[in-house]
């Protein structure tokens, strides 16, 4: 049976104190208790519509992230103040000193970054391989991995992860597999393939306005009971909290996430078959010549399209950064980092989100310099967006079938 992330969402009621139905936004960093007793008992265990201390938790900062539960079909989750918070403070939940971590190879930079060159400080390590080579990812997996880590369509290179088979590996070597969902929230459920623990980047498509940063965790009730534990869980001792306001408008934002996303899929899908068309090299996960299309459609929830996020290969690192200036220039939409936003953002990875890669490295995992990525808007026109795009990449001198250089 089909899962329907949006209508779980929908269905998730919250009444203010006055029967709002926005609920009032918590305003406090502590909590009063009737008796001593009372709190002693809440440093012990957790107790349902009691709060402590804002770190910890907060009525608003639970809204959200019930709503985000029920959008994962997960247990319980914990809502951050970035992304990179929620993906730190799971894999420093999960790992000790002499731990290993098993990634794929094209991954957002900051995520690298933290794996190569911060964590190693506290003894954990990772081998970074191509998650499309089943062997490979087996071969890399020791008595010593505790994570296999992916993102759901990989950032630059929008490769699908195969949900199902990661997680058979991962069991099979008795790691979790840790899922980032950042590109394909609603339209994937990584939870019910097999992933131990979600983590999102809310900063993309689930909040859209571009006006924050934060993220989420989302697994079972263990574990992020482990991740919130007074003593030891990273999330409550590292301390990334969401700003209650902050989590209030997201929360209101997921709840047009999926009208969003068909908007940005059905733009993205007309852009990425125009292109194609005219013999552009696009790489869109909705095209059926993508190599993980017939994946994705079989992985998919149905009714979220393919999702807003378009690569374009403009062949050599001049010419991309012709294009976008030229973009720019005639209202395409943004040259700028970050995604799932109402507007067209483009960037060239190579040179921005992924250059905490070594080039050889990029270059080896097929992430070029010329490489454009595109986070498609909600454009009302988007045919008017196209011929904007035709005119700039002829006006750039980028002609279809010009090859990628090198
Ligand atoms: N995961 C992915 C796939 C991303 O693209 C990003 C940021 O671009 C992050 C995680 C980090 O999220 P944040 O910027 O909210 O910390």
């Amino acid at each position: 049976m089909s899962f329907d992330p949006a209508s779980r969402v929908q269905d998730y009621l919250v009444f203010g104190e006055f029967g709002d139905v926005n609920p009032s936004i918590t305003d406090s960093s502590t909590y009063t208790f009737l008796s001593p007793e009372r709190m002693e008992e809440l440093f012990e265990h957790e107790i349902e519509g009691c709060f402590l201390y804002s770190r910890h938790f907060n009525p608003t900062n639970k809204y959200l992230a019930s709503a985000l539960v029920r959008m994962e079909d997960g247990e319980a989750a914990q809502v951050m103040a970035s992304g990179m918070g929620a993906i730190s403070t799971t894999l420093m939940t999960l790992c000790a000193a002499g731990d290993e971590i098993v990634c794929g190879r094209s991954i957002y930079g900051g995520t690298y970054a933290l794996l190569k060159n911060l964590l190693p400080r506290f003894g954990v390590t990772t081998r970074f391989v191509d998650l499309c080579n089943r062997e490979a990812v087996r071969a890399a997996m020791t008595p010593r991995t505790r994570v296999l880590y992916c993102e759901s369509l990989s950032n630059p290179l929008l490769e699908v992860s195969d949900l199902p088979q990661l997680a058979e590996l991962a069991h099979a070597a008795g790691a979790r597999l840790v899922v980032d969902n950042t590109f394909t929230p609603m339209i994937l459920s990584p939870l019910r393939h097999g992933a131990d623990v979600v983590v999102h980047s809310l900063t993309k498509f689930i909040n859209g306005t571009s006006d924050c940063v934060a993220g989420c965790v989302v697994s079972t009730r263990e574990f992020i009971g482990q991740l919130n534990d007074i003593n030891s869980g990273p999330s409550m001792l590292f301390g990334p909290v969401l700003d209650s306001a902050r989590a209030a408008s997201i929360l209101k934002n997921l709840h047009s996430l999926h009208i969003r996303l068909r908007q940005h899929g059905s733009n993205a899908l007309h852009l990425a078959t125009s292109l194609t068309a005219l013999g552009y090299t696009v790489h869109y996960p909705g095209l059926e010549t993508h190599p993980q299309h017939e994946l994705l459609a079989r992985l998919m929830n149905p009714g979220y399209g393919w999702g807003g996020m378009m690569t374009f290969d403009a062949g050599d690192h001049a010419a991309a950064n012709r294009l976008m200036t030229l973009m720019q220039r005639d209202k395409v939409g943004y040259l700028a980092v970050s995604l799932g936003y109402f507007k067209t953002l483009f960037t060239t990875p190579g040179h921005s989100t992924s250059s905490e890669i070594p080039f050889a490295e990029r270059e080896a995992a097929g992430l070029r310099e010329g490489l454009i990525r595109f986070s498609i808007g909600l454009d009302a026109d988007i045919a008017q967006t196209t011929s904007r795009i035709l005119d700039c990449l002829s006006e750039a001198g980028i002609s279809p079938g010009s090859r990628p250089a090198g």
